[in-house]
């Protein structure tokens, strides 16, 4: 049984439409689009849905995230990422998350995803202090059973603590010193075992909407062998390789310290750039950086949400646009965000910008930021023959949105309005791989009561297991603190702060 879709307006993100809306039928069998056009019909059987009042476009891609945070929404302000992450994150006590939390942390994360739309999610699992079969496994399990489309790390950090970041040793006490230095990392070997088991098992489950990918953390945390063999690995399994690069100014002066150079040139002279890689954030690149990472065919996943909400910077959007380099949108994760709804994301992406220069020619257009949103974002995550447009041979994940709601109330340019009134409240139905996961605004696949149920009986044990880490880690804050100026002070060749970044040391 099919699904026929009659004359609804269609924004098809393909090559000859683009963003702008169409009005079109659409039949889908077997998960995939078989028809578009403005002549056809149902065949017996297919499930009918009248598209008159409808707007249906392409599921949106998150292609940055971590579903770790779910169950961190909100709990922090204020924090550069640094500090963030040292709460966020954990470093001291025992932050380790049971499977079984893991599979609800990664429901409940879908879910929310779902019914904002987004179809594809870039889940960079990045458990704490690692990450085993048990836990990676709890992550495919969650998402085979509720549909969603993703691809899943093995993320690795590979580096004790205090090497991945300049001066902070020199202004902790020794004991603190000692402590972290005898955490043991995983290495190189090790996590690339774990990664071929991984796409040995796990590529390509859920009838192929599930995959592996490789997510060494950062080029400062990670050492050479793993940033090759992870590259190597990403491109031989047709899949991404997911990496943090240049998110904050202390990264930039990390680059400096470290390795005397920028860490886009340190991973292109180690050929860590790819056209499999993705770059998570990308803000504090030079002009020579951008070149680097377009030569190489390389994404950037920009975030504007998470980099407001951190104080990370602005990314150069229309530089980055110029170089040619490919962008995709990404919330981050629920902490650094503290929300998945890809349509907030479209919406501060097509605004942040305008406030960056005065050539308003320069400012990103709607076609764009829909773009970045949905086929761009596939090319990130290396799906763009998978999804990301409407056409026929793709797979067929799809979001309706009633039209007779206020965000679209008058109908004027409906992708203007997709981009700057919708909130999500108008989604009606979201379709992924020809399955509706979504209808009538719910979820049809977990029982979302029940799901919402078991986080509320744990969710005591929860806190209180966050109130201890948060203690444990607040030895950390003073050194970091010192670190974070120090950094800020650096000189640097580029800003991407909006303001006079020293003067707000004072
Ligand atoms: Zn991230």
């Amino acid at each position: 049984m099919g699904i026929f879709i009659r004359n609804a307006h269609v924004i098809t993100m393909d090559g000859i439409t683009g963003s702008g809306p169409v009005v079109r039928s659409i039949r889908i069998e077997d998960g995939v689009i078989t028809a578009i056009g403005s002549d056809l019909h149902p065949v017996d059987g297919d499930r009918v849905i009248d598209g008159r009042d409808r707007l249906v476009s392409p599921g949106f891609v998150n292609a940055h995230t971590h579903s770790w945070e779910m169950f961190y929404k909100a709990r922090y302000d204020n924090l550069p990422l640094e500090l963030w992450l040292a709460q966020a994150y954990p470093v001291l006590g025992d932050s380790r998350v049971e499977p079984e939390l893991v599979r609800l942390r990664s429901t409940l994360f879908a879910i929310e995803s779902l019914k904002a739309g987004v179809t594809t999610v870039v889940d960079d699992v990045l458990e704490n202090p690692g990450q085993d079969w048990a836990q990676l496994s709890a992550v495919f399990d969650a998402y085979e059973e509720i549909g969603i489309r993703a691809n899943i790390s093995g993320h690795v950090i590979s580096k004790p603590y205090l090497d991945t970041l300049p001066f902070a040793a020199e202004y902790l006490p020794e004991s603190i010193v000692t402590e972290l230095r005898s955490r043991s990392v995983p290495t190189a070997d090790e996590y690339l075992d774990f990664s071929r088991k991984a796409f040995e098992q796990y590529h390509g489950w859920g009838d192929g909407r599930l995959r592996y990918m490789v997510a060494p953390s950062a080029p400062q945390r990670c050492g050479e062998d793993v940033l090759v063999g992870a590259t190597e690995l990403a491109r031989r399994y047709g899949a991404e390789c997911h990496i943090h690069v240049l998110e904050t100014k202390t990264q930039l002066v990390t680059g400096t310290e470290m390795h005397g150079k920028s860490l886009v040139s340190y991973m292109h002279e180690i050929g860590a750039l790819s056209p499999n890689t993705t770059l998570a954030h990308g803000i504090w690149l030079t002009e020579d950086d951008m070149a680097m990472v377009a030569d190489a065919g390389t994404s950037i996943s920009h975030n504007p949400i998470s980099n407001l909400k951190l104080g990370s910077g602005i990314a150069a959007w229309r530089k980055l646009r110029d170089a040619g380099v490919n962008l995709g949108l990404g919330t981050d994760g629920c902490s650094s965000s503290d929300s998945p709804r890809m349509l907030d994301v479209v919406k501060t992406a097509a605004l942040l910008h305008k406030v960056t220069t005065p050539d308003f020619t320069a400012w990103p257009r709607v076609d764009e930021v829909l773009r970045a949103g949905t086929i761009d974002g596939a090319r990130t995550a290396v799906l763009q023959d998978t999804v990301g447009s409407i056409e026929v041979g793709k797979q067929a994940d799809l979001v309706i949105y009633d039209l007779e709601t206020m965000a679209f109330t008058p109908r004027q340019k409906l992708d203007h309005q997709l981009v700057y009134s919708e909130n999500g409240s108008s989604i009606e139905t979201v379709i992924v791989a020809g399955r509706v996961v979504v209808d009538g605004g719910e979820v049809t696949t977990v029982d979302e009561a029940a799901v919402r149920a078991e986080l509320n009986e744990r969710l005591a044990d929860i806190i209180a297991w966050q109130d201890r880490l948060d203690a444990d880690n607040s030895v950390l804050t003073g050194a970091l603190t010192r670190m974070y100026n120090r950094a800020m002070s650096a000189p640097a060749p580029i800003d991407r702060f909006s303001g006079d970044e020293r003067a707000w040391l004072v």
